[in-house]
């Protein structure tokens, strides 16, 4: 387990979450590096022996020493923006290992991606094959580019599918694929290399990521009889993890499922997981402010709100709240709602919460390493939180604490 009390001490690995608290400050991100490599050696040993690569999705936390760890693994990387893309580059990936996915990729963009010899484009229009050829043509290059299917997987027997399905705006449609496949192969400044699918998040049941893979296939073979070969099939991410009671498949399950549809296949394999690397691999750590008790509803206001994790607020997503310090037997319990000092009603981070709680007592937000930090804004002008990876006993401060000036920095008051 990555965090887990000892001697009545909720620890990530070795370290207390007091003592991260003390050092670095509240609010506070931490991260276990042992957690993230389980959660990448889960994939690498359902996959070891084939022809894959593992891109971790780097919207789903992009610290760049958790990028640079999972470089050294071996990890390829899938972004979504050039910003991910410098990110990546700046924590050591290899370009060849990383895949740009996202509907609205710009020519500037397009263009870095290029240049940066990355391994392909994720494509998810006809208007951006056109766009990305263009490029191409003006940089000299020849952009190796695939196609983000989308698979239509019925939403009746899998109703937890979000991204997948025909009133989806990701993806080209099933029934166009084979059509925008062959424009492809006869533009000269593109090389259609692969093809990919993401069906959504937070998958628990390998049934739907099966016959997706399955659906993939049969297009695949498809297009090699028409005369275009691939080199690789990328079946997204979305394995879920459990928040709160959920019993998601092991990721052996999924990949030993996908594995038996491709079997024979010479395609490389790829999957592009990012919760389920670094989503319980996380705590925010917090302070009580106050404890305000009220007629209807008592609160605890503390001192991480939204603009820090914004889950609760967007998704009404549930995260498990425990004490930094075991409580003892005599402290009194109530029944809170955890807030923010955020002006905004949806400022809350969990509700109806026991716990015996007084101000100045820490908070941890479990399975905070995924979509966390990676949403937190500066809204109410709040700076950003530390974050802290911890490696066995030691805690190294891997982003420190945004400062004030910075959140103004950039702007300027005209002459008027
Ligand atoms: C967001 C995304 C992922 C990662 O999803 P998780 O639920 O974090 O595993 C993978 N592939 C693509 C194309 C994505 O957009």
């Amino acid at each position: 387990m990555a965090f887990e009390y000892r001697k009545g001490a909720l620890c990530a690995e070795q370290v207390p979450l007091e003592e991260i608290a003390r050092r670095f400050g509240t609010p506070c991100y931490v991260y276990s590096r042992a957690a993230i490599e389980r959660h990448y050696g889960e994939f690498a040993l359902a996959l070891a022996g084939r022809s894959a690569l593992v891109a971790y999705s780097v919207k789903a936390n992009s610290n760049l020493a958790v990028l640079a760890l999972l470089a050294k693994l071996g990890a390829g990387f899938d972004i979504v923006s050039g910003g991910e893309l410098a990110r990546v580059l700046a924590a050591g990936g290899e370009p060849r290992k990383i895949l740009f996915s996202g509907v609205g990729k710009t020519e500037d963009e397009i263009a870095y991606a290029l240049e940066s010899g990355i391994l392909c484009l994720n494509l998810e229009s006809e208007g951006e094959l056109q766009r990305v050829a263009q490029v191409a043509g003006r940089c000299g290059k020849r952009a190796p580019i695939a196609f983000r299917i989308n698979p239509d997987v019925d939403a009746k027997t899998h109703p937890y599918i979000s991204t997948g399905l025909k009133q989806s705006k990701f993806g080209v449609p099933h029934a166009d694929a084979e059509r925008i496949y062959r424009e492809a192969s006869r533009l000269p400044q593109v090389e259609v290399v692969g093809i990919g699918c993401h069906i959504g998040s937070l998958m628990t049941g390998a049934g739907p990521f099966i016959d997706a893979t399955a659906r993939i296939l049969a297009l695949t073979t498809r297009l090699e009889r028409a005369g275009i070969g691939l080199a690789h099939i990328d079946l997204g991410g979305g394995f879920g993890i459990r928040y709160r009671d959920e019993a998601p498949a092991p990721i052996g399950e999924f990949v030993d499922g996908a594995l038996g549809v491709l079997a024979g296949r010479k395609e490389k394999l790829i999957v592009d997981p990012g919760r389920s690397i670094v989503g319980s691999a996380g705590a925010l750590i917090t302070r009580v402010e106050y404890v305000k008790p009220g007629e209807a509803k008592s609160f605890l206001v503390v001192d991480a709100a939204m603009n820090d994790l914004l889950r609760p607020a967007l998704y009404g997503a549930w995260h498990e709240v425990l004490p930094v310090l075991e409580e003892d037997e005599a402290a009194a319990t109530g029944v809170y709602d955890i807030v923010g000092p955020v002006c905004e009603s949806a400022d809350f981070l969990a509700k109806d919460r026991a716990l015996a709680a007084r101000p100045g007592d820490l908070l941890a937000v479990m399975s905070a390493g995924a979509y966390a930090m990676a949403m937190s804004s500066n809204y109410n002008s709040r700076p950003r939180a530390a974050e802290v990876m911890v490696d066995g006993e030691q805690a190294h401060l891997v982003r420190r604490r945004e400062r004030v000036a910075e959140l103004y920095a950039g702007e300027s008051v005209p002459a008027w």
